[in-house]
């Protein structure tokens, strides 16, 4: 393996990796990832609190339609003529009178228990919606300053990506398609050297076969880091 060429392409990667890791790691932007994450939450919220709003009011109409049913009974009951009740059912009608007005009193209840209940959903609803509106606005404010950061390093960014394709061309395919995937896969640097008997990256001692076999087949992925470590 021509290790000496992926090394210069991997020197130039190495700016533009550094680039692209400063980009990701930009709190600009882990902050606009947070404030999304925010604004969703809320619009979940939201959506929930119109549910419990929906079932809230569809209880409320139940409730208006039974106390309607019920002072209706009640009218009924009071409009008919005394004179006409009889003395021994007297006892009787006092009792479903009482029973009339304590139904009344308890659905009077629930009533202003459930109005009590829009309101505070309303107020939380109101909440809700500040929030979001809050994180949108924050947002746009992180997301114009990440922005400008990419526009500065693009220039750069896109320049280092030209030269690569030229120093592309003189790696071994092969080299270069195992390059590529670690690289996708986040490990940097991909290769690295040797450093005593440890991987030059993260220093994991290496066993005696390993190195070894490192020395006959002159590279040798390390188990810890996943990086290729070579010798020369
Ligand atoms: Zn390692």
């Amino acid at each position: 393996m021509d290790i000496k060429t992926i090394l210069s392409y991997q020197e130039t990667d190495k700016k533009l990796y550094q680039m692209e890791q400063s980009l990701a790691k930009d709190p600009n932007k882990q902050r606009c990832n947070d404030l999304n994450q925010t604004a969703r939450d809320s619009q979940q919220k939201s959506s929930q609190l119109e549910d419990q709003a929906g079932t809230v009011l569809r209880e409320l109409n139940e409730l208006k339609k039974n106390i309607k049913t019920i002072k209706a009974h009640g009218d009924e009951f009071l409009g008919s003529d005394v004179e006409k009740i009889d003395i021994e059912k007297i006892d009787e009608a006092i009792m479903k009178k009482d029973r009339i007005s304590s139904n009344i009193t308890a659905l009077d209840k629930k009533l202003t228990k459930l109005a009590e209940n829009i309101n505070q959903i309303l107020a939380e609803f109101n909440r809700t919606i500040k929030i979001y509106n809050d994180a949108k606005l924050q947002y746009q404010k992180f997301k114009s300053i990440y922005d400008a950061k990419v526009k500065e390093l693009e220039p750069q960014m896109n320049e280092l990506k030209k030269q690569l394709l030229v120093l592309e061309k003189s790696v071994d395919p092969k080299t270069m398609e195992i390059y590529k995937r670690k690289r996708n896969d986040r490990i940097f640097p991909v290769f690295v050297q040797l450093h005593g008997n440890a991987c030059g990256r993260c220093r994991m001692e290496l066993s005696a076969s390993a190195i070894s076999k490192l020395k006959s087949e002159q590279i040798l992925p390390c188990e810890n880091c996943r990086s290729i470590i070579y010798f020369n």
